[in-house]
C-alpha cells in the first residue's frame, strides 16, 4: 500500500515567491500520476515537498494516511530520480547503486543481491564497474533509476527524468519506465512539461499553472475537456 495525499499544500519561498498554492490531490496505490505544466509552475517544488527535501509553508502531506510533514526524507520510504541523475562521478555504477543502502546499514550480501537484481531488470549488468563518465545518457538514466529501485520504496518520484535524452531514446525510455511501473507495482509521481509524455504514461494527470492546480483527471478527461 502506498497512497500519497496533499491537502492545501502551499510553498512560499523567501516570504514572497508563491511556488505552490493550496495544492490538493491524492495519488492512489500503484497509480502513475503525472504532474504536468510549464516551467516554473511549481512541479519540482511539489515533488521536493513530498520527498521532504523542502518544508511546506502550510498544508498537510500524508503517506498511507500518516502525516509526514515532520518526517525526515530518509524515513519517508520514498526514492527520487533527479533530472540530472545526480550520480556520484567518482563512484562506479555498482557503488552508486549501493550507496543509499550502505548509508542505511544494509548487510553487504543484501546490498549485493539488490544491486544485481536491479541491474538485471534495467539491463545494465555489464556496466557495474564503469564510472558515470563512461556511460551514455540512456545508461546514466538507467543507473539513476536503479539507485531508486534498490531501495524498494513505497513511492517513486521522477523529476523530468527523460528531458536530457534525445528524442528517440526518450520514446524508448517512456515505454521502459511504464513496463517497470507494472513490474514493480509501485506508486509513481512523475513530473514533466511534455504533454505527450503525460498522455502516454499517466493513469492520472495533475495539471499545474502558476503554482495552482488547474485540472485533475485521466489523460482522456484532461485532453477532452472543453
Ligand atoms: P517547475 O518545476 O514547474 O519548473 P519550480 O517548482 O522549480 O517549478 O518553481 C516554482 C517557482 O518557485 C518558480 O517561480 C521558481 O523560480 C521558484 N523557486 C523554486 N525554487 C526556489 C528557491 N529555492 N528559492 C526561491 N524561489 C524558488
Ligand atoms: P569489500 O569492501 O570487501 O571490498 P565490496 O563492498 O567492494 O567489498 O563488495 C561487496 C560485494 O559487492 C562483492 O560480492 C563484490 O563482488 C560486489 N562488488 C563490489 N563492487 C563491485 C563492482 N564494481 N562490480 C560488481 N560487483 C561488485
Amino acid at each position: 500500500m502506498a497512497q500519497v495525499e496533499l491537502e492545501k499544500v502551499t510553498k512560499i519561498y523567501d516570504n514572497k515567491v508563491v511556488a505552490v498554492k493550496e495544492a490538493t490531490f491524492t495519488v492512489n496505490d500503484k497509480e502513475f500520476c503525472v504532474l504536468l505544466g510549464p516551467s516554473g509552475c511549481g512541479k519540482t517544488t511539489t515533488l521536493r515537498m513530498i520527498a521532504g527535501l523542502e518544508e511546506v509553508t502550510s498544508g498537510i502531506i500524508k503517506i498511507d494516511g500518516k502525516i509526514v510533514n515532520d518526517v525526515e526524507p530518509k524515513d519517508r520510504d520514498i526514492a527520487m530520480v533527479f533530472q540530472n541523475y545526480a550520480l556520484y562521478p567518482h563512484m562506479t555504477v555498482y557503488e552508486n547503486m549501493a550507496f543509499g543502502l550502505k548509508l542505511r546499514k544494509f548487510p553487504k550480501d543484501e546490498i549485493d543481491r539488490r544491486v544485481r537484481e536491479a541491474a538485471r531488470i534495467l539491463g545494465i549488468e555489464d556496466l557495474l564497474d564503469r564510472k558515470p563518465r563512461q556511460l551514455s545518457g540512456g545508461q546514466r538514466q538507467r543507473v539513476a533509476v536503479g539507485r531508486a529501485i534498490v531501495r524498494n520504496p513505497k513511492v517513486f518520484l521522477f523529476d523530468e527524468p527523460l528531458s536530457n535524452l534525445d528524442a528517440k531514446l526518450r520514446v524508448q525510455m517512456r515505454s521502459e519506465l511504464k513496463k517497470l511501473h507494472h513490474r514493480l507495482g509501485a506508486t509513481i509521481i512523475y513530473v514533466t512539461h511534455d504533454q505527450v509524455e503525460a498522455m502516454t504514461m499517466a493513469d492520472k494527470i495533475v495539471v499545474m499553472k502558476d503554482g495552482v492546480i488547474q485540472q485533475i483527471g485521466t489523460p482522456f478527461e484532461v485532453y477532452n475537456k472543453p
